[in-house]
């Protein structure tokens, strides 16, 4: 899953990408509320952690403007703040879930977790194909039952794969999932991540196979065990 995190204290947004990271969820990090709105317009986000003093204006007006447009994007606030009033001015403007600072990096992942799984997170529940379930919130694969470790890239890749099984997935929508803005996509090819990830489910014998559409992408399909 990818998450946009807009705060503008460099240290903590570091700190924040780095723990969201280890636990599996790609995360673009921004500074400025016109950067959010430019990322917002042309990138799928899964949810947003909005810090509210930013340099160039109001983290509440961006998430004020969200809601208008009937976007149903989760978002965690994080603030300083932490007056009863300013708490509630947050979740009146349509946030789902706010973390004073200073705060535990575990206590804002259950945070986001939580979020996620709600109803109307859509994306908050296990997929299945052939033997192989992916819990999309707790970023595990089992196949047959038994956790198989994968790194997040290729859990990345089996979730765009495994969301449309049977349909094929264009490279450029698994480049866009695996890749932050800071990222340098040549370094890591999507091929790579694809090759790994076969190989590896191969091995734990799962059943289903990765296939190549030359020049397309990807598709994910069930094969009998
Ligand atoms: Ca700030």
């Amino acid at each position: 899953m990818r998450l946009l995190l807009l705060e503008d204290e460099w240290r903590l947004a570091e700190a924040v990408s780095e723990g969201l990271g280890r636990a599996g969820f790609v995360v673009d990090a921004l500074d400025t509320v016109q950067a959010a709105e430019q990322a917002l317009q042309t990138v799928r986000f899964d949810a947003l952690i909005l810090d509210l003093g930013l340099p160039d204006g109001d983290g509440l007006t961006l998430l004020h403007g969200l809601r208008r447009r009937d976007s149903e994007l989760p978002v965690l606030i994080l603030t300083a703040r932490d007056t009863v009033e300013d708490r509630v001015v947050g979740l009146d403007r349509g946030a789902d879930d706010y973390l004073v600072k200073p705060f535990a990096m575990a206590e804002l992942l259950a945070r986001v977790k939580a979020m996620l799984r709600r109803p109307g997170a859509a994306l908050g529940k296990v997929l299945t194909a052939g033997n192989l379930s992916f819990d999309s919130i707790g970023r595990e694969v089992r196949i047959a039952d038994r956790h198989v470790d994968l790194c997040r890239q290729e859990l990345a890749v089996l979730e765009q794969l495994m969301r449309r099984l049977g349909r094929v997935v264009p490279r450029a929508v698994l480049e866009e999932k695996l890749y932050g803005f800071d990222s340098e996509p040549a370094s890591n090819p999507v091929p790579v991540h694809v090759h790994h990830l076969r190989r590896r489910l191969e091995e734990k014998g799962a059943s289903v196979r990765v296939h190549t559409i030359r020049g397309i992408g990807y598709l994910l399909t069930e094969v009998d065990s």
